[in-house]
């Protein structure tokens, strides 16, 4: 069976790292994302808590917020998990960062979490490069590889268009 699971019977006290891997799509991670998910694990084991620290990374395709075109992206996270042995009754609830197994659990699987922090680590705002000249307000060309006769420097400002139609009358 695919997906994110960490074995952790038989796991002695002390520190461990796992790499995984996973496509995307098993993930259930967008068609933006084209490439496979890789995930270091670290665990600390105690007596009492399994300490959990998630580095992530794949890439993707994502359309640039000025020209629309596609671009490709790194995306990268970390995240840590605290798994408590016991129940939830005995502690507060509302930190998403714990959550609660049983002593035996043989398995932790991490596909959600991993999932949602890759979601969240993909970039607010992004552009195909720093000086994207974006598409023309008028035409819609795509001015990083065509020139349209509306010019960069004639932009109007919207403020300015009704005042154009009066002197052009
Ligand atoms: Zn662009
Ligand atoms: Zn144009």
């Amino acid at each position: 069976m695919s997906g994110l699971r960490i074995n952790i019977s038989k796991l002695s006290e002390g520190v461990h790292s796992r790499s995984l891997e996973i496509e995307p799509a098993d993930l259930g991670l967008d068609e933006r994302f084209t490439e496979a998910v890789k995930v270091l694990a670290t665990l600390e084991k105690s007596t009492k808590q399994l300490y959990l620290t998630v580095e992530l990374s794949t890439g993707g395709t994502f359309m640039c917020d000025r020209c629309l075109d596609e671009c490709r992206r790194d995306v990268r996270s970390k995240y840590s998990m605290v798994y408590m042995f016991g129940s939830e009754s005995t502690l507060k609830p509302e930190n998403q960062e714990i959550a609660f197994i049983h002593p035996d659990t043989s398995f932790i699987e991490i596909d959600e979490d991993v999932r949602q922090y890759a979601v969240l680590a993909v970039p607010q705002k992004i552009l195909c490069r720093e000086d994207c000249k974006g598409l023309c307000p008028q035409c819609g060309i795509n001015r990083n590889s065509a020139i349209c006769s509306h010019g960069e420097k004639d932009e109007i400002d919207p403020r300015w268009q009704g005042l154009q139609k009066f002197l052009k009358n």
